[in-house]
C-alpha cells in the first residue's frame, strides 16, 4: 500500500519535470493511473492520494470493482483503453467517463446509438495502429484522420484526441511523432501515449494524457 503511494508521487514528480523540461504548462499532463488487474483494496490507496483519473482494459473487469469506487468518488474519471467490442458498447458508454479505442465504424456507430439512447456522452479518442501490426487495434495511419472525420460527419460523434500503442519492439519516439502529426492534421489536440517505460519521452513529443500501470501499481 506505501508503495503505491510512494510510486505515485514519484511518477507524478516525473511528468511534473517533464512538463517543465519541455516548456509544458504545470498540470498540464494527465496522469490516467492503469489499474487492469488490481482490485479495489490495491486501487484504494491511490484515490486516497488523490488520484482521480483511472484506466482499464476490458470492460467486464471494471464492472466488478468500478461501480462502487464510483459511487463512493464522484469526481473519479475513468478510462476504457483496450479493445471495445460492439456488444459491449452499451455497457462501455455506461461505465467509462473516457473511451480511448475507437477504431472503427461498427463501434463508433453502436457507441453513437448508446450515447443516444443513455443520453450518456464518453469522451472519445480514436486509437491509431502506428506500426501497421498486424494483430493490434487501432486504424492504419493512412485511414485515421478520414475517419475522424467520419466519426463526426457520418456518426455524429465528436472526436477528442488520438491515442497509440507503440510495437514494443520499436523505439517509441517515431510512433509518438507519428500520432502528434495525424493529429495535427485532424485538427485534434490531445493525445494519449505513454506508458510505463516511455511516459516521460511521450511528454517530450506532445502527450497530454499519459497512461501508467505497473510503475504505480506494481509488476503485473
Ligand atoms: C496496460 C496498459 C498500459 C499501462 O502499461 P504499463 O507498462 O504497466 O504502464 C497503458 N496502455 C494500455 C493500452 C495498456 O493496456
Amino acid at each position: 500500500m506505501d508503495n503505491v503511494i510512494t510510486r505515485l508521487a514519484a511518477v507524478r514528480a516525473e511528468i511534473a519535470s517533464a512538463e517543465e523540461e519541455n516548456d509544458r504548462p504545470a498540470g498540464s499532463v494527465t496522469l490516467v493511473a492503469v489499474s487492469k488487474t488490481f482490485d479495489a483494496a490495491a486501487i484504494r490507496p491511490a484515490i486516497d492520494a488523490g488520484q482521480r483519473v483511472f484506466g482499464e482494459n476490458r470492460v467486464q473487469e471494471a464492472q466488478a470493482k468500478w461501480p462502487a469506487l464510483k459511487s463512493e468518488f464522484a469526481d473519479i474519471e475513468l478510462r476504457l483503453i483496450g479493445p471495445l467490442q460492439s456488444n459491449k458498447a452499451r455497457d462501455a458508454v455506461a461505465l467509462f467517463d473516457v473511451i480511448e479505442t475507437v477504431d472503427r465504424d461498427k463501434i463508433a456507430a453502436e457507441l453513437a446509438k448508446e450515447i443516444a439512447r443513455q443520453e450518456r456522452r464518453p469522451r472519445l479518442y480514436v486509437q491509431v495502429n502506428t506500426g501497421s501490426e498486424p494483430q493490434k487495434a487501432g486504424l492504419d495511419p493512412r485511414e485515421a484522420v478520414a475517419f475522424v472525420h467520419r466519426c463526426r460527419d457520418t456518426h455524429g460523434l465528436a472526436i477528442e484526441g488520438l491515442m497509440c500503442i507503440p510495437p514494443v519492439e520499436d523505439n517509441p519516439g517515431p510512433h509518438f511523432a507519428l500520432l502528434d502529426k495525424l493529429a495535427g492534421e485532424a485538427g485534434l489536440d490531445r493525445l494519449s501515449m505513454g506508458m510505463s517505460a516511455d511516459f516521460r519521452l511521450a511528454i517530450a513529443f506532445g502527450a497530454t494524457s499519459v497512461r501508467v500501470g505497473s510503475a504505480i501499481f506494481g509488476t503485473r
